[in-house]
């Protein structure tokens, strides 16, 4: 690049590097979704064509980002997880964010038509937040993890207990508010099911649970290989040399990119798929 006088103005950029060796979780949230799901008539308390929407799009952000590992998605939002060896743009936040976002957005736009032939976009178009955050521990990943899919549950046996009072039971938003204050899990189950004979339990997987997209690899017995366990794993050092990143990074690029509406609090899921967090 020339030299010009003007030049000086790239110092006033800061750095933002995330810490190295730690799970990086970058969350995109919509805009706005609130008056943008009525705008659309989105279905209460779940649209089924907004969430495979969703999904649509974060597929295809892990397709062109083999570094992201999984993803977890519910309602408006979605979390990326970079592998902790990620150098993706040097691991430079407002890069791995605004890259996430963007793309996540764009396919969001360009896969519309297709969920929602009859409801063309028009200004105010959808657009999504984003942030970065560093978890150093693969506990405080799972925990995170968890903590999206409890927040999918919860909300979601609420909303579909206030919106099954509205709908099916006849009540204004107040007086279904009214009737859920201060309820327990199992009140509201209890109300799905003795008014309105709604089983929670056989509610849809991806309203329950969310919706996990990861790249797929063959499963693993559980109970078969540990590998936290091996001798040779604990010597191993901490950086991955090169090549077996490399390799790694193909590997990823190659396997097929799925997505399922699983339990990933309990181990099993983690366990049965050791390449997600190793
Ligand atoms: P903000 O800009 O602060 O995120 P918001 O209106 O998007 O504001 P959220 O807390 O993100 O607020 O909530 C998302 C909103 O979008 C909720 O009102 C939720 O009901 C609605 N929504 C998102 N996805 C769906 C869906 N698949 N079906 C029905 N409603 C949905
Ligand atoms: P990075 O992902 O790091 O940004 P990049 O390939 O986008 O990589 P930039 O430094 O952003 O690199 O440069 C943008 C490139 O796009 C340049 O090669 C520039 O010549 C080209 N480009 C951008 N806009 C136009 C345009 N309107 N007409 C022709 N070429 C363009
Ligand atoms: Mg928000
Ligand atoms: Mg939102
Ligand atoms: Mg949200
Ligand atoms: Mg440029
Ligand atoms: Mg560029």
């Amino acid at each position: 690049m020339a030299n010009s006088k003007f030049e000086y103005v790239k110092q006033f950029e800061q750095p933002d590097s995330l810490l190295p060796n730690t799970w990086i979780v970058v969350r995109i949230d919509g805009r706005g979704f609130t008056k943008f799901s009525a705008k659309h008539g989105f279905e209460k308390p779940n649209d089924k064509r907004a969430l495979e929407l969703m999904n649509a799009a974060a597929r295809a952000v892990m397709a062109e980002l083999p570094d992201i590992t999984i993803a977890y998605g519910v309602s408006d939002e979605y979390s990326f997880v970079c592998h902790k060896t990620c150098a993706l743009f040097e691991r430079r936040s407002s890069k791995l964010v605004s890259t996430i976002v963007s793309t996540f957005t764009a396919y969001y736009v360009h896969f519309w038509p297709t969920y929602f032939p009859e409801s063309p976009l028009s200004p105010p178009l959808p657009s999504f937040d984003g942030r970065a955050v560093c978890y150093p521990t693969v506990q405080n990943l799972r925990d995170y993890m968890s903590w999206r899919q409890v927040d999918c549950h919860i909300n979601n046996l609420y909303n579909t207990t206030f919106w099954a009072l509205i709908q099916l039971g006849g009540m204004d938003g107040t007086e279904a508010e009214k009737t859920l204050k201060g309820t327990y899990s199992a009140d509201k189950n209890e109300i799905l099911f003795s008014k309105f004979s709604i089983n929670y339990n056989n509610e849809p997987e991806m309203f329950k649970k969310g919706s996990v997209v990861f790249r797929d690899y063959e499963l693993v017995e559980p109970g078969t290989h540990n590998a936290s366990m091996d001798a040779d794993n604990l010597a191993e050092p901490i950086q991955q040399s090169k090549t077996q990143s490399e390799n790694d990074r193909k590997r990823r690029a190659k396997a097929r990119i799925v997505v399922e509406h699983l339990d990933i609090i309990k181990d099993d899921f983690w366990d049965r798929r050791p390449w997600l967090l190793s």
